[in-house]
């Protein structure tokens, strides 16, 4: 079984999908993969159609179940900074002299698809007694786009929503139970333009902005009192806001009429993702609205809430997680640093758990790579999962 690990996993680096690529030749490939085994396969395009996921349910219709979930794209390659081709399977060791593999993807999280896939193909699928169902997106990378499609079409379909959901994550097999909501937000200071010479006959947005990160940062300074879940939450138990980037000025002699800051906050599960948008807007109207008008009735603040990402959390002692810390023998609750499309999954009441092979650290980064042994252990851990979970 592990060389055919190994040829699918080839494959599936050698079909670049980079996020702004199509990633139709890697779905044509899967469905090929699985074409025979008796899936109900089906294609939830994008848009433009040039990009889908892959929902294939295999198995009865029947209550619980598990969904085996994964992204198909990647963050691109710069080519120059890779010893090793990106699109082009390879092995050798790392510093603690592992055998590993190279190539984009391998962790984040093409060896995960590839484990399923060959686990799949091997398993004795008429043993299933409730629905083992495959979930592989397009665009995770570039802000969980395809997930929602996914959702939004399964949610369509005549049959029974699957109760649990594996998210093959590199974790290195860690069992991550939760992570926080991520939203983007922007405001938009409209001052009033001048000479600089004159400065009453202007109102500077820039000076307003410092306002407006001031009043951020003591709110940070509030959430940072309000800790929670600070057992799971390792490091940061509360809400965290980040002031991103600051634009505005054309010039060192000309009043800014224009100035735009833009924000990433990160909430504990619990908090609505719009929360602290409408804790800022708050504070703002209620501080600073009144005295801009009061410089000039036609200079504003306005707040934007823009991509808001759901945060995630399992409850304690399910039978999902009992049996998948049994399989993995990891026993700490964790929650991961980022978000995951376990977000949007868990908001619509499927138990999601975030576990798979390969190392976080390595993502992202020119010449990934993945441990021969997190590729072979794969194999044994989702076999066993699926059986606990579907026969
Ligand atoms: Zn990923």
């Amino acid at each position: 079984m592990n060389k055919k690990l190994i040829d699918v996993l080839e494959q599936l680096i050698a079909i670049p999908t980079v996020s702004d690529m199509s990633n139709l030749e890697l779905i044509d490939f899967i469905e090929n993969f699985i074409d025979g085994l008796g899936g109900e396969i089906h294609r939830v395009y994008n848009e433009q159609k040039d990009k889908a996921n892959l929902v294939c349910y295999f198995g009865p219709d029947e209550e619980g179940g598990l969904i085996l979930s994964g992204h198909t794209d990647t963050v691109p390659a710069e080519k120059d900074k890779w010893i090793h081709s990106p699109f082009k399977l390879s092995s050798g060791k790392d510093d603690r002299g592992r055998n590993v593999y190279f190539g984009r993807g391998v962790a984040d999280m093409k060896t995960f698809l590839a484990q399923v896939l060959v686990v799949v193909k091997n398993f004795d699928l008429s043993r299933l007694k409730k629905p083992l169902v495959l979930v592989f997106t397009y665009d995770e990378e570039v802000g969980c786009i395809g997930i929602r499609t996914a959702l939004e079409y399964m949610k369509n379909l005549d049959r029974k929503r699957p109760a649990h959901a594996l998210i093959g994550e590199p974790t290195n097999f860690e069992v991550l139970v939760a992570h926080k909501g991520h939203s983007q937000m922007k405001v938009r200071i409209k001052g009033v333009k001048g000479h600089s010479s004159r400065v009453d006959e202007g109102v500077n947005a820039i000076a307003w902005g410092g306002r407006v990160m001031s009043l951020i940062n003591n709110l940070q300074e509030k959430h940072r009192k309000n800790i929670r879940h600070e057992d799971t939450f390792t490091g940061y138990p509360f809400n965290t806001i980040n002031i991103g980037t600051i634009n505005g000025g054309k010039s060192i002699n000309i009043i800014p009429d224009e100035c735009s800051i833009e924000i990433g906050y990160r909430t504990l599960p619990g908090d609505d993702t719009d929360f602290i948008f409408k804790e800022i807007k708050n504070e703002i109207d209620s501080k600073l609205l009144d005295d801009i008008k009061k410089e000039n009735p036609s200079a504003d603040i306005v707040c934007e809430l823009h991509e808001q990402v759901p945060p995630m959390f399992t409850e304690d002692g399910s039978e999902f997680e009992k049996n998948l810390r049994e399989i993995t023998g990891e026993n700490k609750r964790l929650a991961a640093h980022y978000t995951t499309e376990a977000g949007f999954i868990c908001q619509n009441k499927i138990n999601c758990l975030i576990s798979g092979p390969g190392s976080i650290m390595n993502a992202h980064k020119a010449d990934e790579y993945i441990s021969e042994d997190d590729v072979i252990k794969g194999i044994d851990i989702i076999n066993k999962l699926v059986s606990r979970m579907c026969t």
